[in-house]
């Protein structure tokens, strides 16, 4: 195994919320090895201008791409939107997503439709968009990002926990599919990460105690514990690896 195998010279990278969090340690990791980036979040703002401006200073070409992946067709119109940007995208990150922590008796229709949307529906739409050119390439990765909440789902959180499974069911359909083509296919599942996502939740030092009793490792990960698994899962090394789930949670899955 050569270092050179991790490359992604003149490759393009869109990551999915990556204006913050996770997204925003994956898109760095991907620049990091020389892959060309779009940065795209709801909408612009001081977040994903401070992320254009890490990733250029990493001398890699970067744009943002706004899209509210939440709304009928939103994820269709995000892909079109990021085509139309860039000429060519070879490596797709599908983070963006929505929770709503609530018993699952008083899940609203639309608490339930907005996950279901942003979490799940939106990634196919985007898939419809993405996966032809790339088929006509012969290469592509396909990287969703999940939860441990796929095998220990949190009981106020039923409507996202699902929306992850079926993330996850549609990229082991996808793997077998786009195999021939040159393209892999995974699903990275994190456990417990430091995100703007859960600081409130996490102050509560009794709360934080709770969660880190159900961590084997026996601390919260960091953004970046989950970009190494995406440079893997991303290049030339990780050729061999599709239709998995990998979990990045301190064996919180176990
Ligand atoms: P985060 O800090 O809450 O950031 C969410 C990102 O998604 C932001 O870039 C946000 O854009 C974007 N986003 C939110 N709603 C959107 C919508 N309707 N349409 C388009 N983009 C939207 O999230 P995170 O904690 O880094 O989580 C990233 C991924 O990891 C998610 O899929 C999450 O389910 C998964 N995960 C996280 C944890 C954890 O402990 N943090 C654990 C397991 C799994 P704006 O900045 O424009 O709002």
């Amino acid at each position: 195994m050569e270092l050179q195998q991790f490359s992604l010279k003149g490759k393009t990278a869109l990551v999915t919320g990556s204006s913050r969090g996770i997204g925003r340690s994956i898109l760095l990791g991907l620049a990091r090895l020389g892959a060309n980036v779009v940065v795209h979040g709801v909408r612009a703002g001081e977040a994903a201008e401070s992320v254009l401006a890490e990733a250029k200073a990493l001398g890699v070409e970067a744009q943002f791409v706004a899209g509210d992946l939440s709304a009928p067709q939103g994820g269709k119109a995000c892909a079109e939107a990021v085509l139309a940007a860039v000429r060519q995208v070879d490596i797709v990150v599908l983070n963006a997503s929505i929770q709503v922590k609530k018993a699952w008796l008083e899940q609203t229709p639309e608490d339930i439709e907005g996950q279901l949307r942003t979490n799940f529906i939106a990634s196919l739409e985007m898939l419809q968009v993405l996966v032809p050119p790339m088929k006509e390439n012969g290469w592509g990765r396909i990287l969703t990002v999940g939860s441990v909440q796929q095998k220990k789902p949190h009981p106020m959180m039923l409507p996202y926990a699902a929306s992850k499974c079926a993330q996850e069911s549609m990229v082991r359909s996808l793997a077998v599919d786009l195999a021939p083509h040159g393209i892999t296919v995974n699903n990275l599942a994190p456990g417990v990460i430091l995100t703007d996502r859960n600081t409130d939740a996490l102050a509560d030092p009794d709360y934080l105690e709770l969660v880190k009793s159900k961590i084997p490792a026996g601390y919260c990960g960091e953004s970046d514990d989950c970009a190494g698994v995406a440079q893997l899962l991303c290049s030339d090394a990780g050729r061999y690896i599709t239709g998995q789930d990998i979990y990045a949670d301190g064996g919180m899955s176990l």
